[in-house]
């Protein structure tokens, strides 16, 4: 996004500071995402995110502020549990998957074993 011939993110205008072209924070939090931004300001705070993104290979950091931000969007939205009423969620359907290929799993079984004993070469008996 661009205002006054320069980049601009929600992150310093929040901050009311001058984001330039090497405001690393500038892509992860557009300014018509401020939530987005709040979210992961009140999880994490600006400069410990700074610390995150400056600690790692910049071709990471991509994947690094993806992570933040899913992360603070999950604590907005879940506020006891965060990522872990995701993760809950995604292991229940798991189980109730793991339920059903047994059960199908079972019924194949079943149904192959009655078909062994089907003979082709008789006619099929109707009423
Ligand atoms: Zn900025």
């Amino acid at each position: 996004m661009t205002t006054r011939g320069g980049r601009n993110c929600f992150a310093c205008r929040r901050q009311h500071r001058r984001c330039g072209s090497e405001c690393p924070l500038a892509p992860f939090f557009p300014l018509d995402q401020p939530q987005r931004f709040e979210n992961a300001r009140r999880l994490f705070g600006v400069s410990n995110i700074l610390k995150i993104l400056s600690g790692i290979d910049p071709a990471l950091q991509p994947d690094a502020m993806r992570s933040i931000i899913y992360e603070s969007d999950c604590r907005a939205h879940f506020p006891v549990e965060g990522c872990l009423a995701v993760i809950r969620h995604l292991l229940h359907q798991l189980r109730c998957a793991e339920i059903e290929l047994a059960f199908l799993t079972n019924e194949i079984a079943h149904h192959r074993s009655q078909m062994e004993h089907v003979d082709y070469n008789q006619p099929r008996k109707t009423r």
